[in-house]
Protein backbone atom coordinates (compact mmCIF):
# COMPACT_ATOMS: atom_id res chain seq x y z
CA UNK A 1 0.00 0.00 0.00
CA UNK A 2 0.89 3.58 0.35
CA UNK A 3 4.11 3.42 2.66
CA UNK A 4 7.59 3.22 2.10
CA UNK A 5 8.96 1.28 -1.00
CA UNK A 6 5.21 1.04 -1.95
CA UNK A 7 2.15 3.32 -4.03
CA UNK A 8 2.83 6.84 -3.68
CA UNK A 9 -0.66 9.29 -3.08
CA UNK A 10 -1.42 11.81 -5.15
CA UNK A 11 -4.36 14.31 -5.03
CA UNK A 12 -5.70 16.08 -7.72
CA UNK A 13 -3.53 19.08 -8.70
CA UNK A 14 -0.45 17.57 -7.70
CA UNK A 15 2.19 18.76 -10.16
CA UNK A 16 4.76 16.40 -11.93
CA UNK A 17 7.77 16.76 -13.73
CA UNK A 18 8.59 19.81 -12.80
CA UNK A 19 4.63 21.15 -12.97
CA UNK A 20 4.29 19.55 -16.49
CA UNK A 21 1.77 17.46 -15.45
CA UNK A 22 -1.18 17.53 -13.03
CA UNK A 23 -3.10 14.85 -11.96
CA UNK A 24 -7.08 14.67 -12.56
CA UNK A 25 -8.30 11.80 -11.32
CA UNK A 26 -7.34 7.68 -10.41
CA UNK A 27 -7.97 5.87 -13.69
CA UNK A 28 -6.74 2.11 -12.40
CA UNK A 29 -4.15 0.34 -10.54
CA UNK A 30 -2.54 -2.66 -10.41
CA UNK A 31 0.15 -4.70 -7.94
CA UNK A 32 3.34 -2.18 -9.16
CA UNK A 33 1.52 1.10 -9.44
CA UNK A 34 -1.48 3.78 -9.66
CA UNK A 35 -2.44 4.99 -13.09
CA UNK A 36 -3.71 9.01 -12.63
CA UNK A 37 -5.37 10.76 -15.50
CA UNK A 38 -2.82 14.14 -15.95
CA UNK A 39 -3.27 17.26 -17.68
CA UNK A 40 -0.10 18.04 -20.05
CA UNK A 41 0.53 21.30 -19.66
CA UNK A 42 3.17 21.73 -22.48
CA UNK A 43 1.04 20.11 -25.26
CA UNK A 44 -2.39 20.98 -23.64
CA UNK A 45 -3.48 16.98 -23.75
CA UNK A 46 -4.76 14.88 -21.49
CA UNK A 47 -2.28 11.72 -20.47
CA UNK A 48 -2.36 8.34 -18.32
CA UNK A 49 0.33 8.76 -15.64
CA UNK A 50 1.33 5.57 -14.04
CA UNK A 51 3.25 5.88 -10.39
CA UNK A 52 5.35 2.94 -10.41
CA UNK A 53 5.88 1.21 -6.06
CA UNK A 54 9.19 2.90 -5.21
CA UNK A 55 10.57 -0.13 -3.66
CA UNK A 56 14.13 -1.51 -6.32
CA UNK A 57 12.07 -4.23 -7.36
CA UNK A 58 9.21 -2.06 -9.04
CA UNK A 59 11.72 0.18 -10.26
CA UNK A 60 13.50 -2.21 -11.57
CA UNK A 61 10.58 -3.53 -13.23
CA UNK A 62 9.35 0.00 -14.68
CA UNK A 63 12.96 0.45 -15.71
CA UNK A 64 12.19 -2.97 -17.63
CA UNK A 65 8.92 -1.68 -19.11
CA UNK A 66 10.20 1.32 -20.26
CA UNK A 67 13.04 -0.68 -22.25
CA UNK A 68 10.37 -2.49 -24.30
CA UNK A 69 8.29 0.36 -24.82
CA UNK A 70 10.81 2.56 -26.06
CA UNK A 71 11.44 -0.10 -28.75
CA UNK A 72 7.63 0.05 -29.39
CA UNK A 73 7.25 3.28 -29.79
CA UNK A 74 9.94 4.24 -31.67
CA UNK A 75 9.24 1.56 -34.49
CA UNK A 76 5.68 2.86 -34.45
CA UNK A 77 5.98 6.83 -35.30
CA UNK A 78 2.63 6.66 -36.88
CA UNK A 79 1.14 4.76 -33.77
CA UNK A 80 -1.21 2.42 -35.66
CA UNK A 81 0.58 -0.78 -34.71
CA UNK A 82 -2.56 -1.37 -31.53
CA UNK A 83 0.01 -1.07 -28.94
CA UNK A 84 0.12 1.61 -26.25
CA UNK A 85 2.47 4.61 -27.12
CA UNK A 86 5.02 5.76 -23.80
CA UNK A 87 5.15 9.89 -24.31
CA UNK A 88 7.59 10.57 -21.52
CA UNK A 89 9.39 8.96 -18.29
CA UNK A 90 11.23 10.57 -14.99
CA UNK A 91 11.54 10.05 -11.70
CA UNK A 92 9.26 11.32 -8.83
CA UNK A 93 10.37 11.72 -5.35
CA UNK A 94 7.30 11.74 -2.85
CA UNK A 95 7.18 10.47 1.16
CA UNK A 96 7.68 6.57 0.26
CA UNK A 97 10.67 7.31 -1.65
CA UNK A 98 11.65 7.83 -5.08
CA UNK A 99 8.81 6.69 -8.21
CA UNK A 100 9.80 5.84 -11.71
CA UNK A 101 6.72 7.71 -13.75
CA UNK A 102 5.60 6.75 -17.15
CA UNK A 103 3.55 8.86 -19.30
CA UNK A 104 1.58 7.14 -22.14
CA UNK A 105 -1.17 7.95 -24.59
CA UNK A 106 -4.31 8.29 -22.70
CA UNK A 107 -6.70 5.17 -23.28
CA UNK A 108 -10.44 3.92 -22.33
CA UNK A 109 -11.94 1.39 -20.16
CA UNK A 110 -10.09 -2.46 -20.14
CA UNK A 111 -11.73 -5.41 -21.77
CA UNK A 112 -12.43 -6.88 -18.83
CA UNK A 113 -14.17 -3.52 -17.29
CA UNK A 114 -16.03 -4.01 -21.07
CA UNK A 115 -17.02 -7.47 -20.24
CA UNK A 116 -18.21 -6.30 -16.77
CA UNK A 117 -20.90 -3.53 -18.02
CA UNK A 118 -22.10 -6.19 -20.04
CA UNK A 119 -22.26 -8.58 -17.00
CA UNK A 120 -20.56 -11.37 -18.38
CA UNK A 121 -22.83 -11.95 -20.62
CA UNK A 122 -20.63 -11.82 -23.76
CA UNK A 123 -20.23 -8.69 -26.20
CA UNK A 124 -21.07 -10.44 -29.26
CA UNK A 125 -19.83 -11.24 -32.45
CA UNK A 126 -19.08 -8.59 -33.93
CA UNK A 127 -17.61 -6.65 -31.40
CA UNK A 128 -15.30 -10.07 -30.91
CA UNK A 129 -14.25 -10.41 -34.18
CA UNK A 130 -12.64 -6.25 -33.94
CA UNK A 131 -11.24 -6.47 -30.76
CA UNK A 132 -9.48 -9.39 -32.12
CA UNK A 133 -8.07 -7.67 -35.32
CA UNK A 134 -6.87 -5.12 -32.69
CA UNK A 135 -5.04 -7.53 -30.58
CA UNK A 136 -3.56 -9.29 -33.38
CA UNK A 137 -2.65 -6.17 -35.73
CA UNK A 138 -0.75 -5.38 -32.27
CA UNK A 139 0.99 -8.80 -31.43
CA UNK A 140 2.07 -9.52 -35.02
CA UNK A 141 4.06 -6.16 -34.94
CA UNK A 142 5.55 -7.00 -31.37
CA UNK A 143 6.33 -10.96 -32.64
CA UNK A 144 7.30 -10.50 -36.23
CA UNK A 145 8.70 -6.58 -36.47
CA UNK A 146 10.66 -6.62 -33.07
CA UNK A 147 10.92 -10.50 -31.56
CA UNK A 148 8.55 -9.46 -28.31
CA UNK A 149 6.63 -11.72 -26.34
CA UNK A 150 3.93 -9.86 -24.50
CA UNK A 151 3.83 -12.64 -21.79
CA UNK A 152 0.81 -11.45 -19.90
CA UNK A 153 -1.66 -11.10 -22.42
CA UNK A 154 -5.76 -10.59 -20.29
CA UNK A 155 -8.45 -8.55 -20.47
CA UNK A 156 -7.22 -5.88 -18.57
CA UNK A 157 -3.76 -5.77 -20.11
CA UNK A 158 -6.15 -4.78 -23.33
CA UNK A 159 -7.37 -1.33 -23.12
CA UNK A 160 -10.12 0.16 -25.79
CA UNK A 161 -9.58 3.03 -27.21
CA UNK A 162 -11.93 5.98 -26.25
CA UNK A 163 -12.83 8.86 -28.69
CA UNK A 164 -14.25 10.18 -25.56
CA UNK A 165 -12.38 13.68 -25.20
CA UNK A 166 -12.00 13.36 -21.17
CA UNK A 167 -12.70 16.84 -20.62
CA UNK A 168 -15.66 16.66 -22.50
CA UNK A 169 -17.28 13.90 -20.53
CA UNK A 170 -20.24 14.75 -18.38
CA UNK A 171 -20.35 11.70 -15.81
CA UNK A 172 -16.41 11.97 -15.15
CA UNK A 173 -15.43 14.52 -13.23
CA UNK A 174 -13.05 18.00 -14.08
CA UNK A 175 -15.01 19.70 -16.92
CA UNK A 176 -11.87 21.75 -17.29
CA UNK A 177 -8.58 20.37 -16.21
CA UNK A 178 -7.47 21.18 -12.80
CA UNK A 179 -4.43 23.23 -12.01
CA UNK A 180 -4.96 23.84 -8.87
CA UNK A 181 -2.03 22.42 -5.86
CA UNK A 182 -4.19 20.78 -3.57
CA UNK A 183 -4.17 22.46 0.27
CA UNK A 184 -1.69 21.03 3.25
CA UNK A 185 0.09 18.24 2.87
CA UNK A 186 -0.68 16.57 -0.47
CA UNK A 187 0.36 12.76 0.72
CA UNK A 188 -1.11 12.70 3.77
CA UNK A 189 -2.14 8.15 3.42
CA UNK A 190 -5.14 6.87 2.06
CA UNK A 191 -6.43 9.29 -0.94
CA UNK A 192 -10.48 9.35 -2.26
CA UNK A 193 -12.18 8.72 0.96
CA UNK A 194 -13.24 12.19 3.47
CA UNK A 195 -12.91 11.09 7.42
CA UNK A 196 -16.49 10.77 7.21
CA UNK A 197 -16.19 7.86 4.51
CA UNK A 198 -13.24 6.64 6.33
CA UNK A 199 -15.31 6.26 9.61
CA UNK A 200 -17.86 4.37 7.45
CA UNK A 201 -15.86 2.15 5.88
CA UNK A 202 -14.36 0.81 9.29
CA UNK A 203 -17.83 0.39 11.06
CA UNK A 204 -19.81 -0.47 8.33
CA UNK A 205 -17.30 -2.53 5.63
CA UNK A 206 -19.56 -5.55 5.33
CA UNK A 207 -22.79 -3.34 4.84
CA UNK A 208 -21.44 -1.55 2.35
CA UNK A 209 -20.05 -4.20 0.53
CA UNK A 210 -23.69 -5.71 0.67
CA UNK A 211 -25.60 -2.45 -0.90
CA UNK A 212 -22.50 -2.09 -3.28
CA UNK A 213 -23.18 -5.62 -4.53
CA UNK A 214 -26.64 -4.57 -5.07
CA UNK A 215 -26.21 -1.54 -7.18
CA UNK A 216 -23.49 -3.22 -9.05
CA UNK A 217 -25.60 -5.16 -11.14
CA UNK A 218 -28.22 -1.85 -11.72
CA UNK A 219 -24.87 0.57 -12.32
CA UNK A 220 -23.29 -1.88 -15.01
CA UNK A 221 -26.40 -2.27 -16.89
CA UNK A 222 -26.78 1.31 -17.40
CA UNK A 223 -23.10 2.02 -17.86
CA UNK A 224 -22.41 -0.83 -20.62
CA UNK A 225 -24.36 1.54 -23.08
CA UNK A 226 -22.43 4.58 -22.25
CA UNK A 227 -19.12 2.52 -22.10
CA UNK A 228 -19.44 1.19 -26.12
CA UNK A 229 -20.65 5.22 -26.62
CA UNK A 230 -18.11 6.70 -28.23
CA UNK A 231 -15.44 4.00 -28.49
CA UNK A 232 -14.97 2.28 -32.19
CA UNK A 233 -13.42 -1.00 -30.56
CA UNK A 234 -10.06 -1.11 -31.72
CA UNK A 235 -8.15 -1.72 -28.57
CA UNK A 236 -4.55 -1.06 -27.58
CA UNK A 237 -2.37 -3.59 -26.04
CA UNK A 238 -0.35 -2.52 -22.51
CA UNK A 239 1.43 -3.22 -19.85
CA UNK A 240 5.04 -4.53 -21.14
CA UNK A 241 6.19 -5.43 -17.23
CA UNK A 242 6.45 -8.92 -18.17
CA UNK A 243 7.55 -9.00 -21.26
CA UNK A 244 10.83 -10.24 -22.96
CA UNK A 245 12.82 -10.55 -26.26
CA UNK A 246 11.99 -14.16 -27.79
CA UNK A 247 15.95 -14.97 -27.66
CA UNK A 248 16.47 -13.75 -24.48
CA UNK A 249 14.05 -14.73 -21.92
CA UNK A 250 13.86 -13.66 -18.30
CA UNK A 251 11.96 -17.09 -17.00
CA UNK A 252 10.32 -20.33 -17.34
CA UNK A 253 7.17 -19.34 -15.29
CA UNK A 254 5.16 -16.57 -16.93
CA UNK A 255 1.85 -15.21 -17.78
CA UNK A 256 -1.74 -14.92 -15.37
CA UNK A 257 -3.03 -18.71 -14.88
CA UNK A 258 -6.05 -19.00 -16.64
CA UNK A 259 -4.76 -17.50 -19.62
CA UNK A 260 -1.24 -19.79 -19.22
CA UNK A 261 -0.43 -22.09 -22.16
CA UNK A 262 0.32 -25.89 -21.76
CA UNK A 263 3.84 -25.77 -22.04
CA UNK A 264 4.63 -23.16 -19.22
CA UNK A 265 3.09 -25.78 -16.94
CA UNK A 266 4.80 -28.60 -17.79
CA UNK A 267 8.63 -26.30 -17.83
CA UNK A 268 9.03 -27.55 -22.31
CA UNK A 269 10.28 -23.88 -22.71
CA UNK A 270 8.34 -21.03 -25.22
CA UNK A 271 8.20 -18.68 -27.71
CA UNK A 272 5.57 -16.06 -29.67
CA UNK A 273 2.81 -18.99 -29.98
CA UNK A 274 2.10 -18.53 -25.66
CA UNK A 275 0.74 -15.53 -26.58
CA UNK A 276 -1.75 -17.06 -29.27
CA UNK A 277 -2.74 -19.10 -26.73
CA UNK A 278 -3.98 -16.12 -24.59
CA UNK A 279 -5.61 -14.36 -27.26
CA UNK A 280 -7.62 -17.82 -27.81
CA UNK A 281 -8.41 -17.69 -24.24
CA UNK A 282 -9.28 -13.75 -24.58
CA UNK A 283 -11.25 -14.63 -27.71
CA UNK A 284 -13.31 -16.94 -26.53
CA UNK A 285 -13.91 -14.66 -22.73
CA UNK A 286 -15.30 -11.83 -24.86
CA UNK A 287 -17.61 -13.90 -26.61
CA UNK A 288 -18.88 -15.84 -23.80
CA UNK A 289 -17.97 -13.29 -20.74
CA UNK A 290 -16.63 -16.30 -18.69
CA UNK A 291 -12.63 -17.43 -18.97
CA UNK A 292 -12.07 -20.31 -20.84
CA UNK A 293 -10.06 -22.16 -18.17
CA UNK A 294 -10.53 -21.73 -14.47
CA UNK A 295 -8.11 -24.48 -13.27
CA UNK A 296 -8.65 -24.80 -9.02
CA UNK A 297 -7.50 -27.58 -6.63
CA UNK A 298 -8.92 -30.60 -5.39
CA UNK A 299 -8.76 -33.16 -3.12
CA UNK A 300 -5.15 -35.33 -4.51
CA UNK A 301 -4.84 -32.99 -7.44
CA UNK A 302 -2.86 -29.67 -8.14
CA UNK A 303 -4.14 -26.46 -9.48
CA UNK A 304 -1.87 -27.21 -12.45
CA UNK A 305 -3.46 -30.46 -12.41
CA UNK A 306 -6.50 -29.60 -12.88
CA UNK A 307 -5.98 -27.21 -15.52
CA UNK A 308 -4.31 -29.73 -17.76
CA UNK A 309 -7.33 -32.07 -17.66
CA UNK A 310 -9.47 -29.09 -18.46
CA UNK A 311 -7.52 -28.57 -21.08
CA UNK A 312 -7.91 -31.93 -22.40
CA UNK A 313 -11.43 -32.52 -21.86
CA UNK A 314 -11.63 -29.64 -24.36
CA UNK A 315 -9.03 -29.96 -26.75
CA UNK A 316 -8.78 -33.56 -26.91
CA UNK A 317 -5.70 -35.98 -25.13
CA UNK A 318 -2.43 -34.20 -24.99
CA UNK A 319 -0.06 -36.38 -28.05
CA UNK A 320 2.54 -38.37 -25.73
CA UNK A 321 5.49 -36.50 -26.72
CA UNK A 322 4.47 -33.29 -25.86
CA UNK A 323 2.91 -34.03 -22.19
CA UNK A 324 6.14 -36.09 -21.54
CA UNK A 325 8.60 -33.58 -23.04
CA UNK A 326 8.76 -30.74 -20.10
CA UNK A 327 11.02 -30.55 -17.26
CA UNK A 328 8.43 -30.97 -15.20
CA UNK A 329 6.34 -33.69 -16.90
CA UNK A 330 6.72 -36.30 -14.69
CA UNK A 331 5.04 -34.19 -12.06
CA UNK A 332 1.76 -34.76 -13.80
CA UNK A 333 2.22 -37.28 -16.31
CA UNK A 334 2.64 -41.29 -16.30
CA UNK A 335 5.18 -43.04 -18.74
CA UNK A 336 1.92 -43.82 -20.95
CA UNK A 337 1.08 -39.87 -20.95
CA UNK A 338 -1.71 -40.06 -19.09
CA UNK A 339 -2.31 -37.72 -15.91
CA UNK A 340 -1.46 -39.43 -13.07
CA UNK A 341 -3.59 -38.33 -10.53
CA UNK A 342 -6.85 -37.21 -12.81
CA UNK A 343 -7.89 -40.33 -14.29
CA UNK A 344 -11.25 -40.01 -15.38
CA UNK A 345 -11.42 -36.70 -18.31
CA UNK A 346 -15.14 -35.45 -19.07
CA UNK A 347 -14.06 -35.11 -22.70
CA UNK A 348 -16.54 -32.19 -24.81
CA UNK A 349 -15.65 -29.46 -27.25
CA UNK A 350 -15.69 -25.83 -27.68
CA UNK A 351 -18.11 -25.77 -30.33
CA UNK A 352 -20.35 -28.24 -28.06
CA UNK A 353 -19.92 -25.76 -24.88
CA UNK A 354 -20.77 -22.66 -26.94
CA UNK A 355 -24.07 -24.30 -28.01
CA UNK A 356 -24.58 -26.26 -24.60
CA UNK A 357 -23.48 -23.94 -22.01
CA UNK A 358 -23.83 -20.87 -23.94
CA UNK A 359 -26.76 -21.31 -26.21
CA UNK A 360 -24.25 -20.28 -29.20
CA UNK A 361 -26.05 -21.20 -32.91
CA UNK A 362 -24.69 -24.32 -34.42
CA UNK A 363 -23.48 -22.23 -37.16
CA UNK A 364 -21.88 -19.65 -34.84
CA UNK A 365 -20.38 -22.26 -33.05
CA UNK A 366 -18.85 -23.87 -35.40
CA UNK A 367 -17.34 -20.87 -36.88
CA UNK A 368 -16.09 -19.87 -33.74
CA UNK A 369 -14.47 -22.93 -32.83
CA UNK A 370 -12.68 -23.17 -36.46
CA UNK A 371 -10.98 -19.91 -35.36
CA UNK A 372 -10.36 -21.13 -32.08
CA UNK A 373 -8.99 -24.51 -31.55
CA UNK A 374 -5.93 -24.32 -34.19
CA UNK A 375 -4.98 -21.64 -31.77
CA UNK A 376 -5.16 -23.94 -28.58
CA UNK A 377 -3.16 -26.63 -30.62
CA UNK A 378 -1.02 -28.40 -27.59
CA UNK A 379 1.97 -28.50 -30.26
CA UNK A 380 2.90 -24.68 -29.71
CA UNK A 381 4.66 -24.68 -33.10
CA UNK A 382 1.01 -25.53 -35.17
CA UNK A 383 -0.58 -22.57 -33.62
CA UNK A 384 -0.84 -20.06 -36.33
CA UNK A 385 0.56 -16.91 -36.14
CA UNK A 386 -1.16 -13.57 -35.30
CA UNK A 387 -0.38 -12.66 -39.19
CA UNK A 388 -2.08 -15.87 -40.67
CA UNK A 389 -4.88 -15.64 -38.15
CA UNK A 390 -5.54 -12.30 -39.40
CA UNK A 391 -6.03 -13.90 -42.45
CA UNK A 392 -8.81 -16.25 -41.34
CA UNK A 393 -12.25 -16.29 -43.19
CA UNK A 394 -14.01 -15.68 -39.05
CA UNK A 395 -12.39 -12.56 -39.07
CA UNK A 396 -13.18 -11.19 -42.96
CA UNK A 397 -16.69 -9.96 -42.30
CA UNK A 398 -18.79 -7.31 -43.64
CA UNK A 399 -19.47 -4.38 -41.64
CA UNK A 400 -23.19 -3.80 -42.71
CA UNK A 401 -23.96 -7.80 -41.82
CA UNK A 402 -25.94 -8.35 -38.78
CA UNK A 403 -23.92 -11.13 -36.44
CA UNK A 404 -24.99 -13.61 -34.55
CA UNK A 405 -24.23 -13.08 -31.19
CA UNK A 406 -24.13 -15.47 -28.48
CA UNK A 407 -27.04 -15.62 -26.58
CA UNK A 408 -27.01 -16.43 -22.58
CA UNK A 409 -30.56 -15.37 -21.72
CA UNK A 410 -30.66 -18.87 -20.05
CA UNK A 411 -27.07 -18.19 -18.20
CA UNK A 412 -28.84 -19.17 -14.67
CA UNK A 413 -30.44 -22.42 -15.91
CA UNK A 414 -27.10 -23.78 -17.10
CA UNK A 415 -26.61 -27.48 -16.40
CA UNK A 416 -23.79 -27.33 -14.69
CA UNK A 417 -22.75 -31.07 -15.82
CA UNK A 418 -22.46 -30.08 -18.86
CA UNK A 419 -19.42 -27.55 -18.19
CA UNK A 420 -16.28 -28.39 -17.15
CA UNK A 421 -16.11 -27.09 -13.68
CA UNK A 422 -17.50 -29.52 -11.66
CA UNK A 423 -15.45 -31.87 -9.37
CA UNK A 424 -14.10 -34.36 -10.43
CA UNK A 425 -13.58 -37.97 -9.85
CA UNK A 426 -9.89 -38.32 -8.97
CA UNK A 427 -7.85 -41.76 -8.40
CA UNK A 428 -4.54 -40.95 -6.85
CA UNK A 429 -2.75 -43.81 -7.87
CA UNK A 430 -0.13 -43.15 -5.04
CA UNK A 431 -2.59 -43.63 -2.36
P1 LIG B 1 0.46 -2.67 -13.62
O1 LIG B 1 1.79 -2.96 -14.26
O2 LIG B 1 0.61 -2.13 -12.22
O3 LIG B 1 -0.52 -3.82 -13.74
P2 LIG B 1 -0.88 -1.37 -15.86
O4 LIG B 1 0.02 -0.75 -16.88
O5 LIG B 1 -1.51 -2.68 -16.21
O6 LIG B 1 -0.14 -1.42 -14.45
O7 LIG B 1 -2.03 -0.28 -15.52
C1 LIG B 1 -2.95 -0.52 -14.46
C2 LIG B 1 -4.35 -0.04 -14.85
O8 LIG B 1 -4.35 1.39 -15.09
C3 LIG B 1 -4.88 -0.64 -16.15
O9 LIG B 1 -5.49 -1.89 -15.96
C4 LIG B 1 -5.87 0.44 -16.59
O10 LIG B 1 -7.09 0.32 -15.87
C5 LIG B 1 -5.21 1.73 -16.17
N1 LIG B 1 -4.39 2.29 -17.27
C6 LIG B 1 -3.12 1.95 -17.58
N2 LIG B 1 -2.67 2.64 -18.66
C7 LIG B 1 -3.68 3.44 -19.05
C8 LIG B 1 -3.86 4.40 -20.12
N3 LIG B 1 -2.89 4.65 -21.00
N4 LIG B 1 -5.05 5.04 -20.23
C9 LIG B 1 -6.05 4.76 -19.34
N5 LIG B 1 -5.96 3.88 -18.32
C10 LIG B 1 -4.80 3.22 -18.16
MG1 LIG C 1 -1.61 -4.68 -15.41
Amino acid sequence: GYRKGGYHAVRPGDQFAAGRYVAQRKLGWGNFSTVWLAFDVQSQKYVALKIQKSAPEFAQAALHEIEFLSEITKRDPSNCKCIIQLIDHFKHTGPNGQHICLIFEFLGDSLLKLVQYNRYKGIGFDRVKRICKSILVGLDYLHSELGIIHSDLKLENVLLVSTIDPSKDPIRSGLKPNLERPEGNPNNGEVGLNPIEKKLKMRARRVLAKLAEKRKSVAESSRSERTLDGIDLTCKIVDFGNACWADKQFTDFIQTRQYRAPEIILGAGYSFSVDMWSFACIAFELATGEMLFTPKEGHGYSEDEDHLALMMELLGKMPKKIATMGTRSKEYFDRHGDLKRIRRLKMSSIERILVDKYKTSESDAREFAKFLCPLLDFAPEKRPTAAECLKHPWLQYNEDKNFGSVNNNDAKNIDLAQSTGTSRNCTNIDA
